[in-house]
């Protein structure tokens, strides 16, 4: 970032940074997002992304938080968006801090993940977020999207003994 967001003033350093010109301050915290580790039975549910980043990569259903809502209530609309069915959350199953690449900055995200099942419908992929998705044996995930993905299969698998879903 490199102007100020309110004036358009020049920064002379990166945030956090006060414009000189207006007196703005200017900071770059994470972005919270919600995901969910989609489960049935040892398995958990990947799809292929077909836009950047990181397009052609599997992914986990999740989004970014709008505005003010609740990292849980994203995990539950991107699940209704991005494959057309109502799921149930479970327990939380962690939060990471990552980077996600996107319009030529890196920007630091702070994504939360639930583990879920689907409550109703049939998985029906929207074209404009994934090409395919397939079920994955949580002890043989594929390499995932983003880092903090990896991170939570791997946490998800090391506690699954202690891990309850909601009926
Ligand atoms: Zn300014």
């Amino acid at each position: 970032m490199r102007h100020c967001p309110r004036c358009g003033g020049v920064l002379t350093q990166a945030p956090p940074v006060v414009c000189g010109a207006c007196s703005y301050a200017t900071y770059v915290n994470p972005r919270p997002s919600g995901g969910v580790v989609l489960l049935r039975g040892d398995e958990f549910l990947a799809i292929r992304r077909v836009r950047p980043p990181r397009e052609g990569h599997w992914d986990l259903p999740s989004g970014f938080c709008d505005s003010f809502e609740h990292p849980a209530s994203a995990a539950v609309r991107e699940a209704r968006e991005e494959l057309g069915v109502e799921i149930e959350l479970g327990d939380f199953a962690g939060m990471y801090i990552g980077a996600y690449e996107f319009q030529g900055e890196s920007l630091p995200v702070l994504d939360c993940f639930w583990l879920a099942t689907i409550a109703t419908g049939e998985i029906t992929l929207d074209p404009a977020e994934a090409s395919e998705y397939a079920w994955f044996r949580l002890d043989s995930p594929p390499e995932m999207a983003f880092r903090t993905m990896d991170a939570v299969l791997r946490d998800v698998m090391t506690s699954r003994s202690s891990v309850r879903l909601v009926p």
